[in-house]
């Protein structure tokens, strides 16, 4: 225990500024702790800072739960005007859409050119549909919305296309140059599903067009059908 003051009182002493020689000279020879008493050296300690425990500081309130409730308030609010605004902006590009395909026609024509044969009776026998002459290569287009039944060569059309239209129809195009459609396709009213030619019976670069009540149904005057349509050669 001596040992100890002696050693504590030496430091604080030293700390102080004082020497051990100065302490010493002040102790007795009693030899018990002539050096800085225990109240010594928490002075030294405290003028030095040492010791003392931890300084108390104010516990700092921050307004951070209120602050980040506000701040996550405006983010969600920030979040939800942005998803009304990719809403809205979603429902503005479906009713575009939807307008375009009110507006696209329902019916076109499937070639631009010159009617040279209606459809009936024609030199004894009938004609099942209309021909519509045009130079070789000239665009074929689908007459309507529809599916693609059959693409290839067919007896007396040389080459032929069937389209299924979503209102049952089936349109028919022969005599063409080439086809760029597969069965099975989507086509859209006025798509170019092939070339007008000259193949199979024909006597000269036309379109042979017909229409039918549903596949493999009654051959329909195709005027009548494209009339009701507003369609007119
Ligand atoms: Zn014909």
């Amino acid at each position: 225990m001596v040992v100890a003051a002696v050693a504590a009182g030496a430091f604080a002493a030293a700390t102080a500024g004082q020497t051990i020689d100065n302490t010493t000279s002040n102790g007795t020879d009693s030899g018990v702790t002539p050096l800085a008493s225990s109240h010594d050296a928490e002075e030294a300690e405290q003028s030095l800072g040492m010791g003392g425990g931890t300084p108390v500081v104010a516990p700092e309130v921050l307004p951070a739960d209120t602050d980040s409730d506000a701040s996550n308030e405006a983010e969600q609010l920030a979040a939800s005007h942005e998803v009304t605004q990719e809403r809205l902006e979603r429902e503005r590009e479906a009713a575009r859409r939807a307008a375009e395909e009110a507006a696209r026609p329902s019916v076109v024509k499937p070639a631009e050119g010159t009617l040279t044969s209606a459809f009936g009776a024609r030199w004894g026998s009938s004609h099942n549909g209309i021909d519509i002459a045009a130079p070789i290569g000239s665009p074929i287009h689908a007459a309507a919305d529809g599916t693609v039944i059959e693409a290839g060569p067919a007896s007396g059309f040389g080459l032929w296309v069937r389209i299924q239209h979503d209102d049952g129809h089936v349109s028919v195009y022969g005599h063409m140059n080439s086809y760029s459609v597969a069965p099975g396709q989507r086509v859209e009213a006025g798509q170019q599903i092939a070339e007008v030619g000259n193949r199979g019976q024909s006597t000269g670069p036309h379109l042979h067009f017909e229409v039918w009540q549903g596949d493999g149904g009654a051959k329909l005057d195709p005027l009548t059908w494209l009339a009701q349509h507003g369609i007119h050669y």
